[in-house]
């Protein structure tokens, strides 16, 4: 599809789900990957082992992104092993869902320590040696509820739409150093994630989309491949929505 060759990217919890898929499409356009994860270190060696037999190169890294000082500091490490770092994808995330009244503070600040804050930490961490090739490329993953809001989802839907904001200022503060920042919204995307939610709740959504069906994972990976790329050089502070006119 574009063209990654000689490029290295970080995609943080891509051992599974949408982040998986956003591995194997950078690998497949040439980017050397590295694969986040927090748990389960076999399933992230085994999407690097699929995209080594697939010709393309990879390698894992675990730690936990809801800890920001040390997330920060694993990417720093990572930028200066690798020579470098091109790509950031912050896609690791969790949902913590419940109607505000029965919301615990400890969740809260959990959903904001991880989407959040360990997105910022990566961010801080790339933008270092990203700063220093005058060039780079940050996606972070917000949601469609992050603009629409969703009932039961206050602290998700916060921190999603916080990333939005923090997509914008992150792209005014270091355009001038040709490093862009996106987010990419995915709507409804079938994953373990949207797997656990309630059936009506799943029956509703569908409702609402007007394609008629959940997106993929690999629609989702286009999208932020795409922001990769040489050809997206002229996009930043923009969110790109991959929702099936969920949300327009
Ligand atoms: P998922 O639960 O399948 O994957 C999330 C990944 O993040 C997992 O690999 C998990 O191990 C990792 N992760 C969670 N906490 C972590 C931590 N503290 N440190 C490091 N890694 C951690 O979810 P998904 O559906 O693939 O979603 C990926 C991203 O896309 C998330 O940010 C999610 O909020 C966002 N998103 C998903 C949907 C959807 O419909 N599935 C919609 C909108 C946005």
């Amino acid at each position: 599809m574009f063209s990654l060759d000689g490029k290295s990217a970080l995609v943080t919890g891509a051992s599974r789900g949408i982040g998986r898929a956003i591995a194997e499409s950078l690998a497949g356009c040439g980017a050397k990957v590295v694969i986040g994860y927090v748990h389960g270190e076999e399933k992230a060696q085994q999407v690097a082992d699929g995209i080594i037999a697939a010709g393309g190169e990879a390698e894992i890294v675990g730690f936990d992104v809801g800890d920001a000082s040390l997330a920060e500091k694993e990417v720093v490490a990572l930028a200066k092993r690798l020579g470098g770092l091109d790509i950031m994808v912050a896609n690791a995330g969790i949902a913590l869902d419940g109607l505000l009244l029965r919301l615990k503070e400890d969740d809260f600040d959990r959903t904001f320590s991880v989407n959040v804050k360990g997105a910022v930490a990566c961010a801080r961490g790339a933008i270092k040696s990203m700063m220093r090739a005058r060039q780079g490329r940050i996606v972070f993953l917000s949601s469609v509820v992050g603009e629409m809001g969703n009932a039961g989802q206050v602290a998700y839907a916060a921190s999603k739409a916080a990333l939005l904001g923090v997509t914008k200022s992150l792209a005014r503060e270091y355009a001038s150093r040709s490093i862009t920042v996106n987010a990419v919204a995915p709507g409804f995307i079938d994953t373990d994630m949207t797997h656990e939610l309630p059936e009506a709740a799943k029956e509703q959504m569908l409702q609402s989309i007007p394609l008629g069906r959940t997106g993929t994972a690999n629609e989702v990976a286009a999208a932020v491949t795409f922001l990769c790329s040489d050809e997206a050089a002229y996009i930043t502070g923009q969110t790109l929505r991959v929702n099936g006119g969920m949300y327009v």
